[in-house]
């Protein structure tokens, strides 16, 4: 009789889950993938490569990161939930490129997790957190050069709205001004472990390669972005206002220094109407 020496990732995982008796969180929106066709697919489309280094957030029982480890040159994992410490032991056994750390990823020191080399982000993360997470990471000290993540699919028409429409908001402009992003994959529901009630879309947002603004104070630009979306019903003017502290005055000569009507609204502008707003700002506070 010959043993069965070398099972699939996915039935290692149902094996894994079994035999540790993991019973999946709701609270942390454990929908997990463990499809080894389909996981393929992703990353195929994100085309992850043998020189990436990927950060994977929420490994889950870890099939994807199995396939990451075949893959990539090396993965860093970040799992909050140590209860999937075994699962994963198991999973990725005899795995050497991989590192899984046990921590929250919203609350990690994310410079000391990413080091100096690029590396790329690849994450199926709860819907109620990924908007959070997208704009950490682009948002950071050290960003990634892509991120690859499951969302919700309104959440992916949001991030990839334009300026001037229903759906322009603070994180479409604040990921915008990082990548361009785009659909890669439509998921359906019965490819998760237990199926979600929402439709899911694999998005990539890639780094641009030069940048679409470059405003003189990064933290002040992404302040101005805050403020533009901050009271929809309001004129922009008001919201620097309340945001800055400004009088009625300053808002306007503010807004009119960049070239923009006094009463437009902060969901109209585009990412360049907002750098110049931005630039306007920060001379004015450094005069
Ligand atoms: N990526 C795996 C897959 O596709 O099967 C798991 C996906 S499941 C939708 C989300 C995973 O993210 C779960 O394992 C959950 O415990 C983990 N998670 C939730 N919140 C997290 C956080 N703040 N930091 C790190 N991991 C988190």
């Amino acid at each position: 009789m010959t043993e069965y020496q070398n099972p699939s990732l996915e039935l290692r995982a149902r094996v894994a889950l079994d035999k540790h008796g993991f019973h999946n969180s709701h609270s942390l929106g454990q929908n997990f993938l463990l499809d080894e066709g389909l996981l393929n697919s992703l990353l195929d489309a994100a085309e992850v490569g043998p020189e990436d280094r990927v950060l994977e957030i929420g490994p889950g029982p870890g099939v994807m990161t199995g396939l990451l480890a075949g893959r990539c040159k090396r993965v860093l994992a970040v799992e909050v939930d140590k209860g999937l410490e075994p699962v994963l032991a198991d999973v990725l056994a005899g795995t050497e490129n991989v590192e899984v750390r046990f921590q929250d990823f919203m609350k990690a020191d994310l410079d000391a997790l990413t080091g100096d080399e690029p590396y790329r982000v690849i994450a199926n993360l709860p819907y109620y957190i990924t908007a959070d997470i997208m704009l950490r990471l682009v948002t950071a000290k050290h960003v990634p050069e892509s991120i690859a993540i499951m969302v919700q699919k309104e959440a992916a028409e949001r991030v990839m709205s334009s300026p001037g429409t229903k759906s322009w908001c603070a994180l479409a402009a604040t990921v915008q001004s990082y990548g361009a992003a785009e659909v890669l994959v439509d998921v359906p529901s019965e490819a998760f472990n237990p199926p979600p009630h929402v439709q899911s879309q694999f998005i990539i947002i890639r780094k641009h390669e030069v940048p679409v603004v470059t405003p003189k104070d990064e933290r002040l630009y992404l302040r101005v972005i805050n403020a533009a979306f901050a009271m929809r019903r309001k004129t922009l003017a008001n919201n620097l206002k309340a945001a800055f502290g400004l009088d009625q005055a300053a808002a306007v000569s503010a807004l009119e220094g960049a070239g923009l009507d006094a009463r437009v609204r902060g969901e109209a502008l585009s990412l360049q109407e907002l750098a110049r707003l931005s630039d306007v700002l920060c001379d004015l506070t450094a005069g």
